[in-house]
């Protein structure tokens, strides 16, 4: 789909899966006015296929392509657009448990061709769609955490909220410092005070404590809205959990596992869907996994069970398409 002032969106088509070509100048090529959204769809036993909250990655959109200065596209045309393609596309491929989803990547970026620094003129929206298969090749196991103290995501009043290739391209470097620690993911603390627990490079975080209360990081304009973190939230008070979302501080991560308050931790996103979290090692030195993830793999086990179709969506997140 095609945007220009004129003419508002249009030009809707779908077309085989190709190399797109773009001129050098492009403005997305330099000044990285872009957004985008993943999302799944779900096979269900009987066939029907099924998408998980559609609306909320519709609107997260929305909120990101007002902070990119891109124009809106409509909730009613995204969830069209990413339903068109699945309706056509036959890459479904099997997980662990043989069941199937599709991974889809909604995403506009600033088409027109100019050197100059503001919003574009042209503005161009896509959805392609890829075999999501396993997200763990192994089976589940804990993520292992490297906690960063050189590099932040975002600051109060940035990007950090807006799903835009900008936040992961600053990421990039810190994941790398991850990866060279051995561990699976970053940990952000925030840019203004260094002290409180953010997110990780692609999942929000949960700390479950020995009273069954839970706390996850609150949405403070810097850390990205997760559509799965939003539904735990709901899942988990739905158990009976008493669910608080404030500033967690890296030394009550710290000091909670050590002395057995902290329980469980978990992180969540769309594609991994809930893991437990691993050991946090940083230059200040390792804290260990908490022992259990029993409410962890419960609360996995209740959305994926809704979203392929087995447990009752009582929350109303399931959007059939086929
Ligand atoms: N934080 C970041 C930085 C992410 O990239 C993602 C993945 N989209 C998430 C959190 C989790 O969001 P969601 O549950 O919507 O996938």
């Amino acid at each position: 789909v095609e945007w220009t002032p004129e003419q508002g969106w249009h030009d809707a088509r779908i077309t085989p899966y190709g190399p797109l070509t773009l001129d050098p100048a492009t403005a997305v090529l330099h000044y990285a006015q872009e957004t985008f959204e993943g999302m799944k769809a779900y096979r269900h036993a009987d066939g029907s296929v099924h998408l998980f909250r559609p609306e909320a990655n519709a609107e997260r959109m929305v909120r990101s392509s007002q902070r990119l200065a891109l124009p809106e596209l409509p909730v009613e045309d995204f969830i069209g657009a990413v339903e068109a393609l699945v309706k056509v596309d036959e890459r479904w491929v099997p997980d662990n448990a043989g069941e199937k989803s599709l991974y889809l990547r909604p995403f506009m970026f600033a088409s027109e061709r100019f050197l100059g620094v503001r919003p574009s003129q042209h503005v161009t929206f896509m959805v392609i769609a890829s075999p999501a298969g396993s997200y763990f090749k192994g089976g589940l196991k804990p993520v292992s955490l490297w906690l960063t103290e050189e590099y932040t995501r975002a600051a109060r009043g940035g990007m950090g909220a807006a799903k835009t290739g900008g936040n992961y391209a600053s990421s990039l470097v810190a994941q790398q410092e991850a990866s060279q620690h051995g561990c699976d993911q970053v940990v952000f603390l925030d840019a203004q005070e260094g002290r409180y627990v953010e997110e990780l490079g692609g999942m929000n975080m949960y700390f479950v404590f020995r009273d069954g209360s839970i706390v996850t990081p609150a949405i403070e304009g810097t850390i990205l809205e997760g559509i799965t973190r939003s539904s735990i939230i709901e899942l988990a008070r739905g158990m009976g959990h008493d669910v608080t979302e404030r500033r967690f501080e890296i030394d009550e991560w710290r000091r909670g596992v050590e002395s057995g308050e902290i329980v469980e931790i978990f992180a969540c996103g769309t594609a991994a869907v809930v893991s437990p979290v691993g050991e946090l090692r940083s230059a200040a030195g390792t804290t260990a996994a908490p022992a259990s993830t029993e409410l962890t793999m419960r609360i996995r086990q209740a959305l994926v069970d809704v979203q392929f179709g087995r447990a009752d969506d009582t929350y109303g997140w399931m959007r059939r398409v086929v």
